[in-house]
């Protein structure tokens, strides 16, 4: 049996109580489809009935028992006592003038994490999604690599952030169709969890694994493992640079895992799964944009199914380079594909509401503590 047996529940008015807050109830989204029927029938429910929560809840996807229009009330209200649907409560929600939505969570032990929803012309509807609260990683140029590492996130937080986007476009009509694990966190450095949440997302929303992309600054080990998980999900590698030298000073992680053991992996998982890899690369002016940089890049990857996507850096607070400008950018793209290296110019999204990677949490980090700052000078005024 496991930890969220329902067991231990009561269904006296008194127990009930203590159930009714958010984090003592039993996250459905953390049951398995059999794990929840097996429980409604153990809280004396018909097999029926069972049958019908889990349709609701695992093939249309409700985010309430109110929404089971086929459930007796009782039930459904009794239900609502020892169940909820996720933990993820929003703090502060922004929309950009080009419709990306950006979501601030906190969690019920208080930390916060961040999730964007893109949506782009020719229909797709990308989540961009956290695996972490903050990051072990520590790189320079990135706002949650800034703040350091708090925990791990559970596969149920994780898919929640895809499932309440999921929920959200359904109601207008509109579907998710894509994931990216790109928000705050290593994904692979929370590796059992972003597996299962990534079987939710597949199993639970209809998002195909080869609609997921995860990211990663390269923690080796793990994109070989990856590659033998057999699913069909892209592999996105944050590089950055071409010299280790260079690398190690922006992103800390180069020094354990240096670039050629990057590229290797990148060349066993391309030969294990047939999908491409691509490369990140943030362009910071006058640092790794020069026609030089581009042709070490297009001799690393010479012989690897990739793509690299070239954008311009999203600045932070924590780190001085800034953005490169756009001659420098679409020089250093066509020098790549000169050399035989497809590249693409992303267009960097919500720039206007801190939609880059751990910045509207820091954003309202930096006004707490300048709000707090004020209230103490009032009081010692
Ligand atoms: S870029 Fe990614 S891996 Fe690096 S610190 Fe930021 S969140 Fe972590």
């Amino acid at each position: 049996m496991s930890d969220h047996s329902p067991e231990d529940l009561s269904t006296d008015t008194e127990t009930q109580g203590e159930h009714s807050s958010l984090e003592s109830r039993i996250n459905v989204y953390g049951l398995s489809e059999p794990d929840l029927r097996a429980q409604l029938i153990e809280l004396g429910e018909p097999k029926f009935r069972a049958k019908q929560v889990s349709e609701w809840v695992y093939q249309t996807g409700v985010t309430s028992f109110s929404e089971m229009s086929n459930l007796p009330k009782n039930l459904r209200d009794r239900l609502s006592q020892i169940y909820c649907f996720g933990h993820l409560e929003i703090a502060v929600s922004q929309v950009s003038d080009d419709g990306t939505e950006k979501r601030l969570y906190r969690l019920p032990d208080g930390q916060m994490i961040e999730s964007v929803l893109m949506p782009y012309r020719d229909g797709r509807r990308t989540a961009c999604i956290s695996s972490q609260a903050g990051c072990a990683m520590g790189c320079s140029f990135c706002a949650t690599g800034q703040m350091g590492f708090a925990r791990h996130l559970s596969a149920e937080e994780i898919f929640e952030q895809a499932q309440t986007f999921s929920k959200e476009l359904q109601q207008r009509d509109e579907r998710l169709s894509n994931i990216v694990f790109m928000g705050m966190g290593e994904p692979f450095h929370n590796y059992d969890q972003l597996i299962k949440a990534i079987h939710m997302i597949k199993d639970r929303l209809g998002i195909g694994a080869r609609k997921m992309t995860v990211s990663t600054v390269g923690l080796v080990p793990k994109i070989k493992r990856f590659a033998q998980e057999g699913l069909q999900v892209k592999l996105a590698i944050s590089l950055h640079a071409t010299r280790d030298e260079d690398r190690s000073a922006i992103m800390p992680v180069n020094k354990k895992y240096p670039i050629l053991s990057l590229i290797e992996a990148c060349h066993e998982f391309v030969a294990a799964t047939r999908r491409r890899v691509t490369f990140e690369w943030a362009l910071i002016q006058g640092e790794n944009d020069s026609a030089a940089e581009a042709t070490r890049l297009a001799q690393l990857l010479k012989g690897l199914l990739c793509h690299v996507n070239v954008i311009p850096l999203n600045p932070t607070a924590g780190y001085e380079g800034a953005p490169s400008d756009s001659s420098r950018v679409n020089h250093f793209v066509e020098t790549l594909e000169k050399s035989g290296v497809p590249a693409t110019i992303r267009v960097r999204r919500g720039i206007d509401i801190d939609a880059g990677c751990g910045q509207l949490k820091s954003e309202v980090e930096r006004k707490k503590q300048a709000q707090k700052k004020e209230s103490e000078l009032i009081q010692i005024r």
